[in-house]
Protein backbone atom coordinates (compact mmCIF):
# COMPACT_ATOMS: atom_id res chain seq x y z
CA UNK A 1 0.00 0.00 0.00
CA UNK A 2 1.15 3.35 -0.28
CA UNK A 3 1.93 6.05 2.19
CA UNK A 4 -0.80 7.27 3.84
CA UNK A 5 -0.43 10.71 3.36
CA UNK A 6 -0.68 10.04 -0.38
CA UNK A 7 -4.63 9.77 0.27
CA UNK A 8 -4.83 13.01 1.76
CA UNK A 9 -2.95 14.90 -0.43
CA UNK A 10 -5.91 14.37 -3.48
CA UNK A 11 -7.12 16.53 -5.29
CA UNK A 12 -3.94 18.71 -6.59
CA UNK A 13 -4.80 22.13 -6.56
CA UNK A 14 -6.01 21.70 -10.90
CA UNK A 15 -8.45 18.89 -8.76
CA UNK A 16 -6.42 15.93 -10.36
CA UNK A 17 -7.08 12.71 -8.49
CA UNK A 18 -4.29 11.21 -10.45
CA UNK A 19 -5.75 11.22 -13.92
CA UNK A 20 -9.10 11.63 -13.39
CA UNK A 21 -10.82 14.60 -12.30
CA UNK A 22 -10.09 18.28 -13.86
CA UNK A 23 -11.53 21.01 -15.24
CA UNK A 24 -12.89 20.20 -18.81
CA UNK A 25 -14.96 22.72 -19.31
CA UNK A 26 -16.18 25.49 -21.93
CA UNK A 27 -13.76 28.31 -21.55
CA UNK A 28 -16.39 30.45 -20.06
CA UNK A 29 -16.94 28.14 -16.89
CA UNK A 30 -13.67 28.31 -16.03
CA UNK A 31 -13.35 31.81 -14.25
CA UNK A 32 -16.80 30.87 -12.37
CA UNK A 33 -15.71 27.48 -11.18
CA UNK A 34 -12.00 29.07 -10.27
CA UNK A 35 -13.63 31.10 -8.21
CA UNK A 36 -16.39 28.66 -6.40
CA UNK A 37 -13.10 26.98 -5.74
CA UNK A 38 -11.00 29.34 -4.05
CA UNK A 39 -14.10 30.63 -2.02
CA UNK A 40 -14.57 26.93 -0.61
CA UNK A 41 -10.77 27.11 0.54
CA UNK A 42 -11.13 30.11 2.61
CA UNK A 43 -14.63 30.28 3.69
CA UNK A 44 -14.14 26.46 4.39
CA UNK A 45 -11.19 26.99 6.82
CA UNK A 46 -13.25 29.71 8.77
CA UNK A 47 -14.11 29.13 12.05
CA UNK A 48 -17.62 30.56 11.36
CA UNK A 49 -18.36 28.31 8.76
CA UNK A 50 -17.32 25.18 10.50
CA UNK A 51 -19.57 26.49 13.62
CA UNK A 52 -22.92 26.68 11.64
CA UNK A 53 -22.47 23.82 9.79
CA UNK A 54 -21.55 21.45 13.00
CA UNK A 55 -24.27 23.03 14.66
CA UNK A 56 -26.67 22.36 11.65
CA UNK A 57 -25.51 19.03 11.86
CA UNK A 58 -26.52 18.69 14.96
CA UNK A 59 -29.92 20.24 15.41
CA UNK A 60 -31.19 20.21 11.86
CA UNK A 61 -29.93 16.78 10.49
CA UNK A 62 -30.22 15.01 13.36
CA UNK A 63 -26.16 13.77 13.39
CA UNK A 64 -24.71 11.81 14.56
CA UNK A 65 -26.30 9.09 12.89
CA UNK A 66 -26.49 5.67 15.18
CA UNK A 67 -24.32 2.00 14.42
CA UNK A 68 -26.62 -0.46 14.83
CA UNK A 69 -25.62 -4.35 14.89
CA UNK A 70 -27.77 -6.31 12.73
CA UNK A 71 -27.81 -9.44 14.93
CA UNK A 72 -30.77 -11.12 12.94
CA UNK A 73 -29.18 -10.67 9.85
CA UNK A 74 -25.77 -11.78 10.96
CA UNK A 75 -26.92 -14.93 12.60
CA UNK A 76 -28.29 -15.92 9.65
CA UNK A 77 -24.40 -15.90 7.75
CA UNK A 78 -21.53 -17.40 8.15
CA UNK A 79 -18.84 -15.14 8.81
CA UNK A 80 -18.68 -11.57 9.46
CA UNK A 81 -21.06 -9.68 10.93
CA UNK A 82 -22.56 -6.92 9.62
CA UNK A 83 -23.47 -3.67 11.24
CA UNK A 84 -25.21 -0.53 9.61
CA UNK A 85 -24.25 3.49 9.47
CA UNK A 86 -27.65 4.76 9.59
CA UNK A 87 -27.95 7.61 6.70
CA UNK A 88 -31.22 6.34 6.63
CA UNK A 89 -32.21 8.32 9.66
CA UNK A 90 -29.99 11.95 8.47
CA UNK A 91 -32.80 14.47 7.87
CA UNK A 92 -35.15 13.21 5.09
CA UNK A 93 -33.95 10.25 4.58
CA UNK A 94 -30.80 9.87 2.98
CA UNK A 95 -27.06 11.37 2.74
CA UNK A 96 -27.26 13.62 0.37
CA UNK A 97 -28.57 16.67 2.72
CA UNK A 98 -24.82 16.29 4.09
CA UNK A 99 -23.69 17.95 1.22
CA UNK A 100 -26.50 19.97 0.08
CA UNK A 101 -26.42 21.56 3.42
CA UNK A 102 -22.85 22.59 2.82
CA UNK A 103 -23.12 23.73 -0.71
CA UNK A 104 -25.82 25.77 0.73
CA UNK A 105 -24.17 27.25 3.59
CA UNK A 106 -20.89 28.05 1.11
CA UNK A 107 -23.55 30.02 -1.19
CA UNK A 108 -24.94 31.77 1.87
CA UNK A 109 -21.19 32.49 2.64
CA UNK A 110 -20.35 33.49 -0.95
CA UNK A 111 -23.34 35.98 -0.77
CA UNK A 112 -25.57 34.22 -3.24
CA UNK A 113 -29.40 34.78 -3.20
CA UNK A 114 -29.98 31.19 -5.67
CA UNK A 115 -28.55 27.92 -5.64
CA UNK A 116 -29.74 25.90 -8.89
CA UNK A 117 -29.21 22.54 -9.85
CA UNK A 118 -29.92 19.57 -11.96
CA UNK A 119 -32.28 16.24 -10.64
CA UNK A 120 -32.73 12.61 -12.36
CA UNK A 121 -35.16 10.29 -10.25
CA UNK A 122 -35.45 14.35 -8.04
CA UNK A 123 -33.37 12.75 -4.96
CA UNK A 124 -31.00 15.44 -4.87
CA UNK A 125 -33.41 18.09 -6.46
CA UNK A 126 -35.78 17.10 -2.78
CA UNK A 127 -32.44 17.25 -0.79
CA UNK A 128 -31.39 20.26 -2.54
CA UNK A 129 -35.03 22.17 -2.18
CA UNK A 130 -34.47 21.38 2.01
CA UNK A 131 -31.68 22.56 2.38
CA UNK A 132 -32.24 26.38 0.28
CA UNK A 133 -35.62 26.31 2.30
CA UNK A 134 -33.41 26.12 5.39
CA UNK A 135 -31.25 29.19 4.60
CA UNK A 136 -34.18 31.31 2.78
CA UNK A 137 -32.35 30.89 -0.79
CA UNK A 138 -34.07 30.93 -4.32
CA UNK A 139 -33.55 27.26 -5.66
CA UNK A 140 -33.94 25.96 -9.38
CA UNK A 141 -33.98 22.89 -9.99
CA UNK A 142 -33.82 21.24 -13.59
CA UNK A 143 -35.50 18.42 -14.80
CA UNK A 144 -36.31 16.48 -18.02
CA UNK A 145 -39.62 16.21 -19.03
CA UNK A 146 -39.39 12.52 -18.83
CA UNK A 147 -38.50 12.21 -15.05
CA UNK A 148 -41.05 14.90 -14.72
CA UNK A 149 -43.21 11.99 -15.14
CA UNK A 150 -42.08 9.86 -13.69
CA UNK A 151 -41.37 11.13 -10.61
CA UNK A 152 -44.50 13.30 -9.44
CA UNK A 153 -43.84 12.79 -5.80
CA UNK A 154 -40.61 14.06 -5.69
CA UNK A 155 -41.83 16.85 -8.14
CA UNK A 156 -44.67 17.81 -5.63
CA UNK A 157 -42.24 17.64 -2.92
CA UNK A 158 -39.61 20.05 -4.36
CA UNK A 159 -42.11 22.42 -4.85
CA UNK A 160 -43.70 22.31 -1.67
CA UNK A 161 -40.48 23.33 -0.40
CA UNK A 162 -40.14 26.25 -2.09
CA UNK A 163 -37.79 25.33 -5.50
CA UNK A 164 -38.83 26.45 -8.82
CA UNK A 165 -38.52 23.29 -11.13
CA UNK A 166 -37.82 23.98 -14.60
CA UNK A 167 -39.11 21.20 -17.46
CA UNK A 168 -36.20 20.58 -19.94
CA UNK A 169 -38.23 19.64 -23.44
CA UNK A 170 -35.12 19.34 -25.59
CA UNK A 171 -33.09 15.96 -26.51
CA UNK A 172 -34.06 13.06 -24.85
CA UNK A 173 -35.83 14.62 -22.04
CA UNK A 174 -33.87 13.47 -19.27
CA UNK A 175 -30.91 13.73 -16.75
CA UNK A 176 -28.03 14.90 -19.48
CA UNK A 177 -30.10 17.39 -21.29
CA UNK A 178 -30.73 18.83 -17.48
CA UNK A 179 -27.18 19.06 -16.78
CA UNK A 180 -26.94 21.33 -20.04
CA UNK A 181 -30.21 23.76 -19.01
CA UNK A 182 -29.02 23.86 -15.40
CA UNK A 183 -25.27 25.34 -16.55
CA UNK A 184 -26.25 27.04 -19.37
CA UNK A 185 -29.15 28.95 -16.63
CA UNK A 186 -25.87 29.36 -14.16
CA UNK A 187 -24.03 30.68 -16.92
CA UNK A 188 -27.06 33.78 -17.64
CA UNK A 189 -25.99 34.58 -13.56
CA UNK A 190 -22.83 33.46 -11.94
CA UNK A 191 -22.26 36.19 -9.90
CA UNK A 192 -25.75 35.38 -7.63
CA UNK A 193 -26.14 32.31 -8.24
CA UNK A 194 -23.99 28.90 -6.93
CA UNK A 195 -24.61 26.17 -9.42
CA UNK A 196 -24.74 22.93 -6.40
CA UNK A 197 -24.06 19.07 -7.57
CA UNK A 198 -25.32 15.75 -6.59
CA UNK A 199 -22.52 14.02 -6.08
CA UNK A 200 -18.57 13.61 -6.08
CA UNK A 201 -18.94 14.25 -9.75
CA UNK A 202 -18.55 17.43 -12.75
CA UNK A 203 -15.44 19.47 -12.43
CA UNK A 204 -13.37 20.94 -10.03
CA UNK A 205 -14.07 21.67 -7.02
CA UNK A 206 -17.19 19.57 -6.32
CA UNK A 207 -15.62 16.30 -6.30
CA UNK A 208 -13.71 17.87 -3.12
CA UNK A 209 -16.23 19.86 -1.99
CA UNK A 210 -18.92 17.18 -2.21
CA UNK A 211 -16.40 14.43 -0.35
CA UNK A 212 -15.35 17.05 2.60
CA UNK A 213 -18.95 17.52 2.96
CA UNK A 214 -19.87 13.70 2.74
CA UNK A 215 -16.85 12.87 5.37
CA UNK A 216 -18.84 13.31 8.54
CA UNK A 217 -20.34 9.70 7.93
CA UNK A 218 -16.70 7.85 7.79
CA UNK A 219 -15.39 10.35 10.85
CA UNK A 220 -18.34 9.32 12.63
CA UNK A 221 -18.49 5.75 11.90
CA UNK A 222 -15.26 5.14 12.70
CA UNK A 223 -15.58 6.70 16.17
CA UNK A 224 -18.77 5.53 16.98
CA UNK A 225 -17.57 1.82 16.25
CA UNK A 226 -14.41 1.84 18.16
CA UNK A 227 -16.64 3.13 21.09
CA UNK A 228 -18.69 0.13 20.76
CA UNK A 229 -16.15 -2.37 20.23
CA UNK A 230 -12.95 -0.93 20.80
CA UNK A 231 -11.96 -2.54 17.41
CA UNK A 232 -11.86 -1.09 13.87
CA UNK A 233 -14.38 -3.37 11.41
CA UNK A 234 -12.80 -5.56 9.00
CA UNK A 235 -14.47 -3.73 5.95
CA UNK A 236 -16.85 -0.42 4.64
CA UNK A 237 -18.95 -1.46 1.91
CA UNK A 238 -21.00 1.21 -0.07
CA UNK A 239 -22.88 1.65 -3.10
CA UNK A 240 -21.50 3.77 -5.76
CA UNK A 241 -23.82 5.96 -8.46
CA UNK A 242 -21.57 8.57 -8.49
CA UNK A 243 -20.02 7.93 -5.34
CA UNK A 244 -20.64 10.53 -2.97
CA UNK A 245 -22.09 8.29 0.09
CA UNK A 246 -19.08 5.73 -0.35
CA UNK A 247 -16.09 8.66 -0.38
CA UNK A 248 -17.92 10.09 2.63
CA UNK A 249 -16.89 6.54 4.54
CA UNK A 250 -14.20 5.40 2.50
CA UNK A 251 -12.56 8.51 3.75
CA UNK A 252 -13.52 7.89 7.80
CA UNK A 253 -10.74 4.14 7.46
CA UNK A 254 -8.63 5.09 4.32
CA UNK A 255 -5.37 5.47 6.55
CA UNK A 256 -6.30 2.23 8.73
CA UNK A 257 -5.82 -1.58 7.43
CA UNK A 258 -10.29 -1.53 6.44
CA UNK A 259 -11.08 -2.91 3.29
CA UNK A 260 -13.08 -0.75 1.26
CA UNK A 261 -15.57 -2.06 -1.24
CA UNK A 262 -17.50 -0.03 -3.79
CA UNK A 263 -20.69 -1.65 -4.59
CA UNK A 264 -21.80 -0.98 -8.62
CA UNK A 265 -25.52 -1.68 -10.00
CA UNK A 266 -25.34 -4.99 -12.77
CA UNK A 267 -28.82 -4.25 -13.24
CA UNK A 268 -30.21 -6.82 -15.90
CA UNK A 269 -26.89 -8.13 -16.51
CA UNK A 270 -23.25 -7.37 -17.89
CA UNK A 271 -25.06 -6.20 -21.47
CA UNK A 272 -24.71 -2.92 -22.96
CA UNK A 273 -27.95 -0.19 -21.35
CA UNK A 274 -28.67 -2.88 -18.99
CA UNK A 275 -26.30 -2.20 -16.30
CA UNK A 276 -24.31 1.09 -14.52
CA UNK A 277 -21.34 -0.47 -13.32
CA UNK A 278 -18.81 2.21 -14.83
CA UNK A 279 -15.82 1.04 -12.94
CA UNK A 280 -16.01 -2.16 -13.46
CA UNK A 281 -16.70 -2.16 -17.44
CA UNK A 282 -16.17 1.77 -18.54
CA UNK A 283 -13.13 3.10 -19.91
CA UNK A 284 -11.64 6.38 -19.26
CA UNK A 285 -13.48 9.16 -20.84
CA UNK A 286 -15.20 12.29 -19.98
CA UNK A 287 -18.52 13.15 -19.08
CA UNK A 288 -19.88 16.79 -17.43
CA UNK A 289 -16.39 17.93 -17.25
CA UNK A 290 -14.47 15.48 -15.61
CA UNK A 291 -12.19 12.53 -16.21
CA UNK A 292 -13.41 9.15 -15.11
CA UNK A 293 -14.13 5.50 -15.64
CA UNK A 294 -16.52 5.75 -18.22
CA UNK A 295 -19.84 3.82 -20.10
CA UNK A 296 -18.90 5.47 -23.35
CA UNK A 297 -19.71 4.54 -26.86
CA UNK A 298 -16.34 4.38 -29.94
CA UNK A 299 -17.08 8.80 -30.42
CA UNK A 300 -16.61 8.93 -26.38
CA UNK A 301 -20.93 9.51 -25.86
CA UNK A 302 -21.80 8.40 -22.88
CA UNK A 303 -23.87 4.71 -23.14
CA UNK A 304 -27.02 4.65 -22.12
CA UNK A 305 -27.60 2.88 -18.56
CA UNK A 306 -29.59 1.35 -15.90
CA UNK A 307 -30.40 0.29 -12.99
CA UNK A 308 -33.93 -0.63 -10.62
CA UNK A 309 -31.90 1.67 -8.16
CA UNK A 310 -32.32 5.25 -10.04
CA UNK A 311 -29.81 6.52 -7.45
CA UNK A 312 -26.99 4.84 -8.96
CA UNK A 313 -27.87 4.89 -12.93
CA UNK A 314 -24.91 7.65 -13.73
CA UNK A 315 -22.53 6.38 -16.59
CA UNK A 316 -19.15 8.02 -14.75
CA UNK A 317 -18.08 7.42 -11.55
CA UNK A 318 -16.16 10.26 -9.31
CA UNK A 319 -12.45 10.72 -9.73
CA UNK A 320 -11.35 9.96 -6.14
CA UNK A 321 -13.01 6.26 -7.07
CA UNK A 322 -11.15 5.79 -10.26
CA UNK A 323 -7.45 6.73 -8.55
CA UNK A 324 -8.45 4.15 -5.36
CA UNK A 325 -9.19 1.55 -7.70
CA UNK A 326 -5.95 1.95 -9.70
CA UNK A 327 -3.94 2.42 -5.84
CA UNK A 328 -5.94 -0.77 -5.39
CA UNK A 329 -6.77 1.00 -2.19
CA UNK A 330 -10.40 0.38 -2.93
CA UNK A 331 -12.11 -2.55 -4.96
CA UNK A 332 -15.08 -2.28 -7.02
CA UNK A 333 -17.92 -5.55 -6.81
CA UNK A 334 -21.05 -5.32 -8.85
CA UNK A 335 -24.66 -6.34 -7.45
CA UNK A 336 -27.77 -7.19 -10.02
CA UNK A 337 -31.71 -5.69 -9.59
CA UNK A 338 -32.66 -9.52 -8.04
CA UNK A 339 -30.11 -9.51 -5.52
CA UNK A 340 -30.49 -6.47 -4.04
CA UNK A 341 -34.40 -6.22 -4.37
CA UNK A 342 -33.70 -10.22 -1.90
CA UNK A 343 -31.73 -7.58 0.38
CA UNK A 344 -34.06 -4.53 0.58
CA UNK A 345 -36.95 -7.22 1.84
CA UNK A 346 -34.39 -9.40 4.00
CA UNK A 347 -33.18 -6.32 5.83
CA UNK A 348 -36.72 -5.08 6.11
CA UNK A 349 -38.16 -8.58 7.87
CA UNK A 350 -34.85 -9.26 10.36
CA UNK A 351 -34.28 -6.09 10.97
CA UNK A 352 -37.25 -3.69 11.09
CA UNK A 353 -34.91 -1.52 8.86
CA UNK A 354 -36.31 -0.90 4.93
CA UNK A 355 -32.97 0.24 2.89
CA UNK A 356 -33.10 2.43 0.49
CA UNK A 357 -32.57 -0.13 -3.13
CA UNK A 358 -29.52 1.72 -3.67
CA UNK A 359 -28.25 1.21 -0.83
CA UNK A 360 -29.74 -2.73 -0.59
CA UNK A 361 -27.33 -2.98 -3.23
CA UNK A 362 -23.78 -2.71 -0.69
CA UNK A 363 -25.92 -4.96 1.89
CA UNK A 364 -26.22 -7.72 -0.63
CA UNK A 365 -22.74 -7.46 -1.39
CA UNK A 366 -21.82 -7.47 2.33
CA UNK A 367 -24.16 -10.68 3.07
CA UNK A 368 -21.79 -12.14 -0.10
CA UNK A 369 -18.81 -10.98 1.41
CA UNK A 370 -19.12 -11.82 5.06
CA UNK A 371 -18.25 -15.54 4.11
CA UNK A 372 -14.81 -14.26 3.25
CA UNK A 373 -14.14 -13.46 6.52
CA UNK A 374 -14.07 -14.94 10.42
CA UNK A 375 -17.15 -14.98 12.66
CA UNK A 376 -15.76 -11.83 14.83
CA UNK A 377 -14.96 -9.79 11.74
CA UNK A 378 -16.68 -7.07 10.79
CA UNK A 379 -18.37 -5.33 7.69
CA UNK A 380 -19.87 -2.17 8.33
CA UNK A 381 -22.83 -1.15 5.64
CA UNK A 382 -23.16 2.42 4.80
CA UNK A 383 -26.91 2.26 4.37
CA UNK A 384 -27.38 5.52 2.59
CA UNK A 385 -30.65 6.13 2.51
CA UNK A 386 -34.05 4.76 3.92
CA UNK A 387 -36.44 2.60 1.66
CA UNK A 388 -40.07 4.06 1.57
CA UNK A 389 -39.58 5.94 -1.24
CA UNK A 390 -38.86 2.41 -3.55
CA UNK A 391 -42.41 0.58 -2.37
CA UNK A 392 -43.86 1.47 -5.67
CA UNK A 393 -40.75 0.64 -7.33
CA UNK A 394 -40.37 -2.88 -5.72
CA UNK A 395 -44.26 -3.95 -6.46
CA UNK A 396 -43.97 -3.26 -10.06
CA UNK A 397 -40.46 -4.75 -9.94
CA UNK A 398 -42.61 -7.99 -8.75
CA UNK A 399 -45.15 -7.59 -10.91
CA UNK A 400 -42.76 -7.43 -14.15
CA UNK A 401 -41.81 -11.08 -12.83
CA UNK A 402 -44.92 -12.72 -12.41
CA UNK A 403 -44.68 -12.78 -8.26
C1 LIG B 1 -28.45 9.36 -4.74
C2 LIG B 1 -28.34 8.18 -3.85
C3 LIG B 1 -27.25 7.28 -3.96
C4 LIG B 1 -26.18 7.42 -5.00
O1 LIG B 1 -25.38 8.55 -4.90
P1 LIG B 1 -23.85 8.48 -4.50
O2 LIG B 1 -23.35 9.81 -4.87
O3 LIG B 1 -23.21 7.36 -5.27
O4 LIG B 1 -23.79 8.22 -3.04
C5 LIG B 1 -27.17 6.24 -3.05
N1 LIG B 1 -28.11 6.05 -2.10
C6 LIG B 1 -29.17 6.87 -1.98
C7 LIG B 1 -30.16 6.58 -0.92
C8 LIG B 1 -29.31 7.96 -2.84
O5 LIG B 1 -30.38 8.76 -2.73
Amino acid sequence: MSEPANYRLTPDAAGFFGVYGGVHVPECLVGPLREVADAYNRISRCADFIAELRYIRKHFQGRPTPVSYCRRLSDRLDGARIYLKREDLNHSGAHKLNHCMGEVLLAKYMGKKRVIAETGAGQHGVALATAAAYFGLECEIHMGEVDIAKQAPNVARMKLLGAKVVPVSFGLRTLKEAVDSAFTEYLKDPVSTLYCIGSVVGPHPFPLLVRDFQEVVGIEAREQFLEMTGNLPEAVTACVGGGSNAMGIFRGFINDPTALYGVEPLGKGPKTGDHAASMTYGTPGIIHGFKCYLLQDDKGEPLPVYSCASGLDYPGVGPEHCLLADQGRASYQVVNDDEAVAAFELLSRLEGIIPALESSHAVAQAMHAARRYAPEDVIIVNLSGRGDKDMDNIRQYKEGRGQ
